[in-house]
């Protein structure tokens, strides 16, 4: 063995002991798929690695890092519903490069800034959510990638539970549930959230910019169901 291999195989022998030690403290396993004694193991947080992409949900182009599946699929929810919260380096990292692609996309001209006079705006949560969580996913991320996100939405009024309906069920059950909290012409805003699935919770939040007079430039989220909607990405070259 050579004397730079020993170097590296004790550096991992070093680095394996200190997480078996760590593991002792507060057992835990890979929220991505179960292996023992890690947060999230290697090839998982491979799977985590940003490849962002738009995708339309009506006019809006939603920039998302991940696909919603498998891997990704399993560290979120068990983030926003597991506690989780040791996944949150490595889904804000995807985050910002979602964030950093929509705001290349909307600003060409101003790449140096990374919002160029572009404000981050997140959904709210639903009470319940709120109740049951403890803490705004969204926002944490954003705060860990080292981005602001502003709550300039608020919830207008009671929406009924989002699983198990359409996209139509969805959009008609979300119109009319957000409203801006103050004023909004001038502002040029990027929506920013954890899933996109119908878009409805996204087309209803621009819609509340809009109706406050903001501009929505588009949106940006950690991962969307790319299986489940094929047919909406399309080259931005056509458009
Ligand atoms: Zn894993």
């Amino acid at each position: 063995m050579t004397e730079r291999r020993m170097l590296h195989a004790a550096r991992n022998a070093a680095r394996t002991a200190v997480l078996d030690a760590w593991a002792v403290v507060m057992p835990t396993d890979c929220s991505g798929c179960g292996t023992p004694d890690r947060a999230l193991c290697a090839a998982c947080l491979c799977a985590l690695r940003a490849a962002p992409r738009a995708a339309y949900r009506d006019d809006l182009a939603v920039w998302s890092a991940l696909d919603y599946s498998g891997v990704v699929g399993r560290v979120l929810v068990a983030y926003k519903d597991g506690g989780r919260t040791d996944a949150a380096p490595a889904l804000a990292a995807a985050l910002r490069e979602a964030v950093a692609a929509a705001l290349t996309a909307a600003a060409p001209a101003d790449p140096t800034q990374i919002t160029g006079g572009i404000v981050l705006v997140t959904v709210p949560s639903s009470r319940r959510a709120w109740r049951v969580r403890g803490f705004h996913p969204v926002d944490l991320l954003l705060r860990r990638a080292g981005l602001r996100g502003r709550r300039l939405l608020r919830p207008s009024g009671s929406v009924a539970d989002q699983v198990g309906l359409g996209r139509q069920q969805r959009l008609d059950n979300r119109s009319g549930s957000l409203v801006a909290s103050r004023p909004l012409a001038g502002s040029r805003i990027l929506l920013v959230d954890d899933i996109v699935t119908t878009g409805a919770t996204l087309l209803e939040a621009a819609r509340a910019i809009r109706q406050a007079g903001g501009e929505v430039v588009g949106a940006a989220t950690v991962a969307e169901t790319r299986r489940l909607h094929p047919d909406t990405h399309r080259s931005r070259k056509s458009d």
